[in-house]
């Protein structure tokens, strides 16, 4: 690093910068480990009907079982999976695991559950995309309407003309789409107008206060009927008390996932917990 040379020779590159920047290059070393290892599993929150009927399916979070450090949520690891490029093949990964759990639960009495996978910016600009995901559902003989891919609207965003082709590819083989974090984002209407999406996912900041913030249950009630009118399924995340259960309900939402009704764990606790 020849640049950014400092007034007396002095590179503006701190030591602190210099730690950081190792420390992260050992975090992607041992990335790339843990998968030819195995640490990697995936986790499972349960998606609720919100009036109150059951479990219709699953959203696959991935962690990493790390030997020294425990349970590593995906805040820790996605960013640097991503910024590296190996996020493609740990998406890859969580897409075909996700895949092979659904088809064991359709095979174990739930042939009616679906499954939401999470997906970088990364993987959404790939070319391999629309392939990987018919492939694996192939692999796994599932019907596409059993995938839910979830865009957060930045991802989405990012390079619209060429993600609205990707998006028509993916509901064209019949895959769902949903729009994560929504709210938190900067898409405009006639953009979201314009997107083949299934399902809208309020971000679970417009939930937090819902019942002591009037604007809050504004919001939620706006995105509850923008969604109607474009025949959107709308979700709620976030979910952490009866209460707001009940008035999420109330204002029309279709779905609900949160810690009050199932908090993210691994495949046999899910499954133990629908029965
Ligand atoms: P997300 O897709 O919006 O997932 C929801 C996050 O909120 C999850 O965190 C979940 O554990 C957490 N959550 C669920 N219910 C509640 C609740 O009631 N209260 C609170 N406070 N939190 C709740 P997690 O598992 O740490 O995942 C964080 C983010 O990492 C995800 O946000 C998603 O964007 C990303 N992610 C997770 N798995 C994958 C993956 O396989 N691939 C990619 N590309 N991203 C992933
Ligand atoms: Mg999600
Ligand atoms: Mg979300
Ligand atoms: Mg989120």
């Amino acid at each position: 690093h020849t640049k950014d040379s400092g007034r007396n020779g002095h590179t503006f590159f701190t030591e602190a910068m210099h730690v950081s920047a190792n420390r992260q290059l050992k975090l992607l070393q041992e990335l790339r480990r843990a998968m030819q290892r195995d640490e990697m599993v995936l986790h499972y929150q349960p998606k609720f009907r919100a009036d109150g009927g059951g479990v219709i399916g699953a959203e696959a979070l991935v962690r990493w079982q790390h030997p020294g450090l425990g349970l590593l949520g995906p805040d820790t690891f996605i960013p640097i999976a991503e910024r590296s490029g190996l996020i493609l093949q740990l998406g890859d990964w969580v897409l075909d695991q996700a895949c092979a759990q659904l088809r064991q639960w359709h095979d174990a009495g739930h042939p009616d559950w679906s499954m939401a996978v999470n997906l970088s910016p990364l993987q959404f600009a790939s070319t391999n995309l629309l392939e990987t995901v018919k492939t694996t559902l192939e692999k796994h003989a599932l019907a596409p309407h059993f995938l839910t891919l979830e865009v957060t609207e930045t991802t989405a965003m990012q390079d619209v003309e060429a993600s609205l082709q990707i998006l028509h590819g993916l509901t064209e083989m019949g895959v769902k789409i949903s729009i994560d974090d929504f709210g938190t984002g900067y898409s405009s209407l006639l953009y979201l107008k314009r997107m083949p999406a299934t399902e809208l996912k309020i971000d679970r900041a417009f939930v937090r206060e819902l019942e002591e913030n009037a604007e809050d249950a504004a919001i939620v009630s706006s995105i509850v009927a923008l969604g109607r009118s474009l025949q959107l399924q709308i979700v709620a995340e976030g979910v952490e008390t009866a209460g707001q259960r009940a008035y999420l309900n109330e204002l029309g939402c279709d779905l609900l996932q949160g810690y009050h009704l199932g908090k993210p764990v691994d495949a046999e606790e899910f499954l133990r917990n629908a029965a």
